[in-house]
Formats: structure tokens, sequence, C-alpha cells
């Protein structure tokens, strides 16, 4: 089964400028050779702390950011570098959903334009069938057809989000990278929102990228997650299998971080972290790791560890379990 979606060696670099001439000090390495193949109908969790690149590879995805290295493959076209003309159909397939739904919708607009007008500049629908699609976008993400006529600050933040959600599968997308999409949301939305998603994704037979930075939404939402640090993956694997049996020990620690329901069901032997996280500019040699984790050697100091191909993989010289 070849992936919907295949990354391959991805670097997206940033340069770090200086001084009154802009001299380049050097380059954040938001995303540092990274592969991963995505798979039609999956969600793929992409979790990490802020700053780790997960947003930049979903960027990178929707073709909002150039990547310096490597390949972005989609239904084995190679659209890596393609101009955005270039790329006018197949864009439409590759949609985001963003954190805050209030600065990604444009204030002066109604819904109805918000909704209406993607529609007609990707001649998705006629423009005498726009008031129809409208209308049952509306419906698909459980707002009043009436909410048309508003402009987003007259709308809740859940609602907000909503129209968001409507906005990217107007175009009829196959992948979506959800960037994490119920951050900013009070904890009573969160879960209709993300209720809402799973529907939508059976419905239109949707595969997601769902980007957050802790482990709660994505273990509810994900069937298989992948682990960040530091511009890596350090960790992938089936959802149940990292959450079973997690083998790099930064994974462990963000499990530790989630709060179980059940606080018996907790890991007896929590590891701690120390340290703050390094700066991206300049990650440390070996495993990126290495200064902040509680079983370092000194093999983990000099030798860089490598993620390998199988389908629970960790980029660890000495993986737990
Ligand atoms: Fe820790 Fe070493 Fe594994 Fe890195 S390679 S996570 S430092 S044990
Ligand atoms: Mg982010």
């Amino acid at each position: 089964l070849a992936p919907l979606l295949q990354i391959e060696r991805l670097k997206v670099y940033f340069s770090i400028r200086k001084g009154i001439f802009s001299r380049i000090a050097g380059h954040v390495r938001a995303v540092d050779d990274i592969s991963l193949d995505i798979f039609e109908g999956e969600t793929l969790g992409l979790v990490g702390e802020s700053g780790c690149g997960k947003s930049t590879i979903g960027r990178a995805i929707v073709r909002l950011e150039e990547p310096q290295e490597g390949r972005i493959v989609f239904r084995n076209a190679d659209i890596t570098h393609r101009s955005l003309r270039q790329l006018k159909p197949l864009r439409t397939k590759l949609q985001m959903i963003f954190q805050d739904p209030y600065s990604s919708l444009n204030p002066r607009k109604r819904i109805y334009d918000i909704l209406a007008e993607p529609l007609a500049a990707h001649r998705i629908a006629a423009k005498a069938d726009l008031q129809r699609r409208v209308n049952r976008l509306l419906d698909m993400v459980g707002l009043p057809s009436a909410y048309q006529n508003r402009y987003p600050h007259e709308l809740s933040g859940g609602q907000r989000q909503r129209i968001g959600i409507a906005r990217a599968i107007s175009l009829e997308p196959s992948l979506i990278v959800c960037d994490e999409p119920v951050s900013a949301l009070d904890v009573s939305i969160q879960a209709q929102i993300l209720n809402l998603l799973s529907d939508l994704q059976k419905e239109l037979k949707l595969t997601y990228v769902f980007i957050a930075h802790g482990i709660g939404a994505v273990n509810y939402i994900s069937t298989r997650i992948a682990v960040m640090y530091l511009g890596k993956i350090v960790e992938v694997g089936s959802r149940d299998e990292l959450f079973r049996n997690p083998k790099h020990p930064y994974t462990k620690i963000l499990l530790d971080a989630y709060p179980a329901p059940d606080p018996t069901k907790r890991s007896k032997q929590r590891i701690i972290v120390e340290g703050d996280v390094p700066n991206s500019a300049n990650p440390p040699q070996g495993c990126r790791f290495h200064t902040r984790c509680p079983y370092v050697q000194e093999r983990c100091r000099r030798e860089e560890p490598q993620l390998g191909n199988s389908g629970h993989a960790a980029a660890c010289h000495f993986p737990l379990g």
C-alpha cells in the first residue's frame, strides 16, 4: 500500500539575522532530516513541546513553508518545489486548520463570503450553486445556516473553529493538517470539536495530521503517533503500542505528564525531566535529548541515534521496555 503522503529527509531551516546589516548569524533547524509516511484514512498525531518543529512540518505539507532539502510526495507526485500555479489543482487536496481560528478568518468578511470565495476561486462550485454549498457546509459543521450573515467576531471560539473546519473541508481535500485545533478552546468545547473532526473523517474519508503539544488530544483522535524533539522524530508507532510500551525516554516523560483518569493506573516509575529545552539553532551533539535524559550514557553524547523504519521505532541507543 503506497502512502498518501511521503515526507523524505525533509529539512526546513530558518535564518537568524543579526545586526544592522542583517547578517545571517545562524540557522534554526526547525525540521532536521525527517522522514515520515502518512497513510490514507489514518490520523497521524504529531506531538512535542513548542518549538520542536511540528507546526513547521504541517506548514511544509500544505506548502506554506519551503524546505531546504528533502521531498514531499503526494499520491506519487513530487510536490516539493512546484510553484503555486502548478500546484493549484493539488493544493485543494491539502488543507490546514489553524490553532487560532480568529486570526485565520478575515474579520471584515461575512461567513458566507469566507466560505463561498474559495469555492468560486477553485471552481469547486458554480455561481448558482454557491448558496446551496454554503448551507450544506454549515450544516456539516453543526452551525445554523443563519450564521452565514455574521462576521467572525460575532461567533464564539468554538463556532469560529467550526468555520475554520468548514473552510478546510469545502475544497474536498484528501488530507487536513490540524495544527492544535483545540488548544485555544475551553475544555468543555474541545471534545465537541474533536468529535466533529472524527465524524467528518469517516464521512469524507479524510486523512489527518493532528498536531498537539500534549498527548491528551492526540491520544483521543490518533491511530498512529510520532513524537518530536528539537526538529527530529524520536519515536513513531501505533497509538496503542506507543502508550503500552513507549521506547524513547522522552515519550515516557510525555506520557507520565498526561494525567490518567485513574491515578492508580499511572506509571509507578515516573521519570523526571530536568533542564530547559536546548536551542534548536545549536542542538546538542549525539542524541539531542542527552542533556535532559535520565538514562544518558557516554555513547549518547557522541553518536546520534537513528530512528530506523520498523512499525514501532525509537531513535535511542538504549530504548526502554
Ligand atoms: Fe537517552 Fe541516550 Fe536514548 Fe538519547 S540515546 S534518549 S540520551 S538513552
Ligand atoms: Mg505550533
